[in-house]
């Protein structure tokens, strides 16, 4: 017992001692962007703990904290949300201090009049089921055309038309719709914490008249947010570049990708893909919680 309890002191002691060591190296100049990418590399676990640190202090000092399971995930991600941006960001600002860099970062974020983490709206059910929607969909091939179907409440069939698929890809949209019915709407709504009861209120709320345009301007928020992930050359188009694209039959993935997380492109190319058939009002958004 004694030996053991000696040698967890001891591996105890030299962690602590590695971690010092990390952090000082943290705080010295690096003078070229491989240096610094060692550098942080070793450091991610303490950089990720630092900015979430600092997202839930400002959360209790801005008294939107509550000491849930909920809010410490929310912290957690803009922790995380926060760190791949220095990770990119940082490297083109060398030669710097890394720690003081990363710090003055998120200090900045902070400061800025209403930074997208910390919307209110975003901490109440409605804000989450869409920022976790929409979160799952810049890395789930099912979650973003599940998109579709809760922004507007359309079927495989619609997403086929709208996008303008031909018939390999259709087969795609069926099974994405299958997998995120089967599983995907459920591990993302877990992943997300929203509770049984949570969900019932959020389908109570679809009566009420301001849902979809609360659930507008909030989707929009985080679309525009994560759509900055999205590859470089997917910009907003034009309907006749649109038309281009839909009447040649290239971009498949710009369309399905785009279309999914930009409510004004998709009004802008409404009807371009289905050669004719979709001539009725341009959609508006119409939420469905339910897969
Ligand atoms: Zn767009």
């Amino acid at each position: 017992m004694a030996v053991t309890r000696m040698h967890n002191t001891l591996s105890k002691s030299h962690v602590m001692a590695d971690r010092m060591a990390t952090v000082n190296r943290l705080e010295e100049v690096v003078s070229t962007s491989d240096e610094f990418d060692q550098v942080v590399s070793q450091a991610l676990p303490i950089l990720l703990d630092r900015a979430t640190g600092y997202t839930k202090r400002f959360l209790r000092e801005t008294g939107q904290w509550n000491d849930d399971i909920e809010h410490e995930k929310f912290a957690l991600r803009w922790g995380s949300e926060y760190l791949e941006r220095f990770l990119v960001y940082g490297r083109s600002e060398v030669p710097c201090r890394p720690l003081f860099l990363f710090d003055s970062l998120v200090a900045k974020q902070h400061s800025k009049p209403e930074p997208f983490c910390y919307h209110p709206d975003l901490l109440r059910p409605l804000g989450r089921f869409l920022d976790g929607l929409v979160a799952r969909a810049v890395v789930s091939r099912d979650a973003l055309i599940a998109l579709y179907h809760h922004s507007y409440g359309w079927g495989a069939g619609d997403v086929i038309a709208v996008t303008g698929l031909n018939g390999l890809e259709s087969q795609r949209i069926y099974k994405n719709f299958r997998r995120w019915r089967e599983s995907g709407w459920q591990r993302t709504m877990d992943e997300v914490g929203l509770t049984k009861a949570e969900l019932a209120e959020l389908e109570q709320q679809r009566q009420r008249q301001r849902f979809n345009s609360e659930a507008e301007r909030l989707i929009r928020v985080a679309q525009a947010h994560y759509r900055k992930s999205e590859p470089d050359h997917y910009p907003c188009l034009s309907r006749s570049q649109w038309g281009d694209m839909f009447a040649q039959g290239y971009g498949c993935d710009y369309r399905i990708w785009h279309l999914a997380l930009c409510l004004d492109c998709m009004q802008t190319a409404w009807g371009l893909g289905s050669s004719g058939s979709l001539t009725g009002e341009k959609p508006r958004l119409e939420l469905q919680v339910r897969p």
